[in-house]
């Protein structure tokens, strides 16, 4: 029954004008806001039935708590990026509590996990020059994106998640998602369309290669 939905959304989507590529396109899923327990081994469940590699914009706050789930994202062969330590507008704080929030994420991945995140994406996307200049103080480079799941939202259904990433994905693309079950739902569906449609899904360090 699900390969029937899978072929079914991938006829719909062939009529819908996605880009039946035959060439090799590289796209970079990331995932936002976690660790999330049972939720994130299932997204790396997903991930490593499809061979798929993501980056995880974590937050540390739930990082320090899910050690040994961080560990095995890395040994998965995904990449954790820095996302803040505790998901505030940074944009709004005072400038020792900016550096706190990016510079404690870092401390914590070098001590506990040995792994140093060299990519940073700002809570709610906000930065600014002071920002910036921490950024580059700890060797980081923002990340951005080009296709938004628009995902956020605690209750949506996949379906509006698939409609949202129905659309034409270049080469060298940042997808941005978020660690929620309509989130799972959604990929469950559009993986296996996307790696018939011959794309690679690679960290982030790899797509700027
Ligand atoms: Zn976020």
């Amino acid at each position: 029954m699900k390969q029937i939905l899978i072929s079914l959304f991938a006829f719909i989507f062939s009529l819908l004008g996605w880009s039946q590529s035959s060439s090799h396109q590289r796209v970079a899923i990331t995932l936002d806001d976690g660790p999330s327990g049972v939720l994130t081994e299932q997204f790396l469940a997903l991930f490593a039935q499809y061979d798929v590699k993501v980056t995880f914009f974590q937050i540390g706050q739930k990082s320090v708590e899910q050690t040994g789930l961080c560990k095995q994202i890395l040994e998965q062969g995904h990449e954790i990026g820095n996302h803040s330590w505790s998901h505030q507008r940074l944009t709004e704080l005072d400038r020792s509590s900016v550096r706190r929030e990016i510079e404690a994420f870092q401390s914590f991945c070098i001590d506990s996990l040995a792994y140093r995140p060299v990519f940073f994406r700002a809570p709610f996307l906000k930065q600014n020059a002071y920002i910036d200049s921490v950024i580059k103080n700890n060797q980081l480079a923002t990340v951005k994106a080009d296709i938004y799941a628009r995902d956020a939202m605690a209750h949506l259904s996949h379906e509006v998640i698939i409609e949202n990433l129905n659309k034409s994905i270049p080469d060298g693309s940042v997808i941005l998602c978020h660690e929620r079950q309509h989130t799972l739902e959604a990929l469950k569906m559009l993986i296996p369309i996307w790696k018939e449609q011959n794309y690679e899904f690679v960290t982030i360090k790899k797509i700027i290669e």
